[in-house]
């Protein structure tokens, strides 16, 4: 779920372009008449419907990304206003978006109708990505989870190979990226799988990635469970 530019954000006095015509427009219009007239919209007349926050004759579409698992740097959810003005967000809830939504949809409703009786969440677009592990900790559970996956796709291990022979070899990889990463945090291992192959590739898409991620984690650090 994403409202892009046009939404009608309670007390940002967004403007209605008067050329967007058609008759959908129209009743658009309305609504959003509705929304910048009485912008706590207590009556909820916009409630329930989409045209409220997902037209825009002035939105400009700078990236599609698509994705069947929406995930986060850190993922958990992104609820709430975005880094840009009328920019709403509510995505990145990865495996769990199905059974999440209805307290999701509430928190939604809630923001871009101004209620006062809002629910309390740490899920904000802007926040710095929370770390719930050391990058140690990591590691480890990243390697764990990778040899997991081996045995999944049917690997057989001689016998007299000791079992934890396989995750000692598969935490070097997240070891070296954490390295170079120069963080004592952690990311979650689901993520420290495909960063990991960015940091060790010299070009391409997987270390533009991790590039970025870097980057971000030097820029913004991390939210850690006792801040
Ligand atoms: C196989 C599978 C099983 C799952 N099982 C569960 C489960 O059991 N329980 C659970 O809680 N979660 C489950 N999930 C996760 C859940 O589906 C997602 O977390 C959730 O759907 C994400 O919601 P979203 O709104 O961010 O993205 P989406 O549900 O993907 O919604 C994005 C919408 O945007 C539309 N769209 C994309 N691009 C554009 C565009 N340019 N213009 C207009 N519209 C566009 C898409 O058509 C889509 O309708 C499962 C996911 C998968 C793939």
């Amino acid at each position: 779920m994403l409202a892009g530019r046009a939404a009608a954000r309670p007390g940002t006095g967004y403007e209605h372009d008067p050329e967007a015509g058609a008759e959908a427009q129209g009743q658009q219009c309305r609504q959003e008449q509705h929304l910048r007239s009485d912008r706590q919209v207590g009556d909820g007349g916009c409630a329930g419907s989409r045209f409220c926050w997902a037209r825009g004759p002035s939105a400009r579409i700078d990236e599609w990304r698509v994705g069947n698992r929406p995930v986060s740097l850190d993922t958990y959810p992104l609820i709430g206003w975005g880094p840009r003005e009328n920019l709403y967000l509510a995505t990145g809830t990865y495996r769990d978006g199905f059974h999440n939504s209805p307290l999701i949809a509430k928190i939604m409703a809630d923001d871009l109708l101004g209620s006062s009786d809002r629910y309390e969440h740490p899920f904000v677009p802007t926040r710095a990505p929370f770390s719930v592990m050391t990058a140690q900790e990591s590691a480890a559970e990243t390697a764990y989870h990778t040899a997991s996956l081996a045995y999944e796709a049917s690997l057989n291990w001689p016998r007299f190979w000791s079992h934890d022979a396989l995750p000692r070899l598969f935490l070097q990889s997240p070891q070296k990226m954490y390295e170079d990463l120069g963080e004592p945090y952690g990311l979650s291992p689901d993520l420290v799988r495909l960063l990991a192959r960015g940091a060790r590739s010299n070009d391409g898409p997987d270390r533009d990635a991790y590039l970025r991620v870097k980057s971000l984690l030097q820029t913004r650090g991390v939210t850690t469970l006792s801040d």
